[in-house]
């Protein structure tokens, strides 16, 4: 059929769904694309929600996708404030909540994932918060802004990237921040014990405690509103506010209630193939939601990141115009906290790895660290140390023995460690 007769319609008004509507146009598709939100804004980006928006360096017009005219411009048909609530495949219709129903040629589902409850007493109290939308960022800065009393933490259940975010932002404002997490060490399960201290270390010279090796048993509350938390080993603290850092479940309900295939418990997530194209070959996933293989005959992972959403985004758009889509790239994520940024591509959770080789000036925080098993990279981190990104991720990708002593070395390039690497697999290396 004529692509101007065709009708995409994307589920999800995120930064993946944003980016599909835009290489649908980029791409020179014609048709009808119909992109549906649940949240009243026009699609945003979420990473400055934890730094600069929330600690007001940056203003609420920088954080969306694009700019308010782009959308009427390029013939995207926006819904907001409206959830898809159901998908009829037999007729290829979409329902919305207010009855509206749009038919769909191809669709996209994009729905993200949503932030998980502590399911503890108290959790209903005034003053606990949850960081995924822009309305919860602007509840937050409210804490750390407006008062509370003065010496009271904001207590953080989680020490994952959002908690050690918002741990820093809140100690930028002058706020007392306690960080509560059952493992031994900041994310401890993505970074281990030994970059984990780095972190560790930053944070308390900040200012930041935590207790590691605990968790939050309830948070207790006076007239409705937060007043402190219990942990399990009996600490007893009072808190301004408390804000639930645990991480995201992935927004599967549409999805499961159509009947498409989601990936086994643990992972959870749309399954889709390589093509981002789920159980039903009309309908496609990306972003948070979407388990995704990266590789063939990997196992199915759901990569919760800016880049993944950004990139799968776009090459799930580049599927639905029937292009050739193999997305396989190295998860990548990024973070800023204090003075200090991060970068991070790879995966190399505890357990897979057997050595850290450091590459630079610890105690400066300046390195690039690499997770190794049997003298393959399995993953890098630069921290304060920049450009060096392509060239971890080759390594990654390349999957063959290093020297461990020269990727330790400043003065050997790491570029010069690739050099070998046969034409085909150094292209291959930059991704889809
Ligand atoms: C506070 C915060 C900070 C972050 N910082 C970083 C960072 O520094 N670096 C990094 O790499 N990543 C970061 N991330 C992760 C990154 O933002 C996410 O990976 C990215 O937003 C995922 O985009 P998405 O489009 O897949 O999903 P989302 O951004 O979650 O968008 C999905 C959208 O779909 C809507 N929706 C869901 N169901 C329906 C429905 N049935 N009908 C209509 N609409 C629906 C949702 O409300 C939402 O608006 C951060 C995330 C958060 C929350």
């Amino acid at each position: 059929m004529d692509g101007t007769h065709r009708t995409f319609v994307i589920i999800g008004g995120g930064l993946a769904g944003a980016k599909a509507a835009e290489t649908l146009r980029a791409e020179g598709f014609t048709g009808r694309v119909i992109l549906i939100g649940d949240e009243h804004e026009q699609p945003y980006e979420r990473p400055p929600l934890s730094k600069g928006y929330l600690a007001g360096r940056a203003v609420r017009e920088s954080v969306f996708v694009h700019p308010a005219g782009w959308y009427a411009q390029n013939r995207v048909e926006l819904h907001l404030g409206q959830p898809a609530v159901a998908i009829d495949r037999e007729r290829r219709e979409v329902r919305l909540g207010d009855g509206t129903r749009l038919p769909y040629d191809a669709l996209l589902l994009t729905t993200g994932a949503e932030p998980r409850r502590l399911g503890v007493p108290g959790t209903e109290l005034a003053g606990v918060h949850h960081l995924r939308r822009l309305s919860h960022a602007d509840h937050l800065r409210g804490v750390l802004t407006g008062g509370g009393r003065d010496d009271d933490p904001l207590v953080i259940a989680g020490a994952g990237w959002i908690g050690l975010e918002v741990a820093a932002a809140a100690r930028e404002l002058g706020v007392p921040v306690t960080v509560v997490e059952p493992a031994p060490g900041p994310l401890h399960r993505v970074l281990g014990p030994e970059v984990g201290a780095v972190l560790t270390e930053l944070h308390v010279a900040h200012g930041v405690r935590f207790l590691f090796g605990d968790r939050l048993a309830a948070v207790e509350g006076r007239n409705g509103i937060v007043s402190g938390v219990r942990t399990e080993a009996g600490e007893r603290l009072p808190a301004r506010a408390v804000l639930a850092a645990i991480g995201a479940g992935p927004r599967t309900a549409l999805a499961a209630s159509a009947g498409l295939e989601l990936a086994a418990e643990g992972v959870g997530g749309i399954a889709v193939d390589a093509s981002l194209r789920t159980s039903d070959p009309s309908i496609f996933a990306a972003g948070d939601v979407a388990a995704q293989e990266l590789g063939a005959g990997r196992d199915l992972r759901r990569v919760e990141h800016w880049a993944n959403a950004l990139h799968a985004g776009s090459a799930a758009a580049r599927a639905m115009l029937g292009r050739e889509v193999v997305f396989d790239r190295v998860p990548y994520f990024f973070s800023d906290q204090y003075d200090m940024g991060l970068e991070y591509s790879g995966w190399a959770p505890a357990g897979d790895y057997d050595r850290v080789v450091w590459r630079g000036d610890v105690e400066q925080r300046a390195f690039v660290a690499f997770w190794l098993r049997e003298n393959r990279v399995l993953a890098g981190l630069n921290m304060n140390v920049w450009e060096v990104t392509d060239a971890i991720q080759r390594l990654v990708r390349s999957d063959r023995q290093v020297d461990p002593v020269a990727l330790a070395d400043p003065g050997v390039p790491l570029t010069s460690l690739l050099d070998d690497l046969p034409a085909e697999e150094a292209r291959s290396a930059r991704g889809s």
